[in-house]
């Protein structure tokens, strides 16, 4: 079974698969599903949905009771398979597939730069963000991101160590998928450096002044 319990909303795939997600976005989708076997498999159930819509298209109407089922079967269990290693890695590197194209080898090697206190970041800068911003983190054991809102969509998705935050913990592999009604305030957990992968479409919404300052600096 997959360790991995937080995924991409429905609407994300949706945008995804309909190639309507800005680059970096959609760069962090394709590393989620790298790495998520549910919801690679999600994907092609609702492809398949969308493909018998339009096939049904002109000449019969596709009845809501069937499209209840179908969303009904969406929504079954499905037995996963182990990920397998090739699915997130190649030879001994440590970063999923679709990411290593714009990082080193392994994560150790990534040349941070310093953001502010516990907070390192290394932004990714040959992938286009529009007005949001593309950037790996990594979060010193039990150190807070200030409670912040968003303009837009915000993907985070975990590659090594966790954290909390009012939604629950974040492990490696899993996704929190927040949209701009969502405020946060994820915490590092205590025993190792969190790395995460985070795009957003817009710049964050810091409740307070401190961190507003730092993200005139840091441009997040
Ligand atoms: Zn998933």
């Amino acid at each position: 079974m997959s360790n991995i319990h937080h995924h991409l909303t429905d609407a994300t795939l949706l945008s995804y698969s309909a190639g309507n997600l800005a680059e970096h976005m959609s760069l962090v989708v394709a590393t989620h599903l790298a790495m998520c076997p549910a919801c690679r498999k999600r994907m092609e159930d609702m492809d398949t949905i969308g493909g018998i819509e339009l096939y049904a298209g002109d000449t019969m109407a596709v009845s809501n009771d069937i499209k209840d089922t179908l969303f009904a079967m969406l929504d079954q269990p499905i037995i996963m398979e182990e990920i397998k290693v090739a699915d997130r890695k190649s030879g001994d590197s440590d970063v999923p597939q679709p990411l290593g194209q714009f990082l080193p080898d392994n994560l150790q090697n990534i040349q941070w730069r310093n953001m502010a206190p516990g907070i390192k970041q290394f932004p990714l800068e040959n992938v286009q963000a529009g007005n949001g911003t593309v950037c790996l983190l990594k979060i010193a054991p039990g150190v807070t991101i200030p409670e912040h809102g968003h303009g837009g969509t915000e993907l985070t998705l975990i590659l090594k160590g966790s954290f909390s935050d009012e939604v629950g913990r974040f492990k490696p592999g899993d996704i929190a998928d927040l949209d701009e009604n969502t405020e946060h305030q994820p915490i590092a957990d205590t025993a190792e450096d969190c790395i995460c992968l985070i795009a957003t479409e817009a710049p964050l919404k810091f409740k307070s002044l401190l961190p507003k300052v730092m993200q005139y600096f840091v441009g997040m």
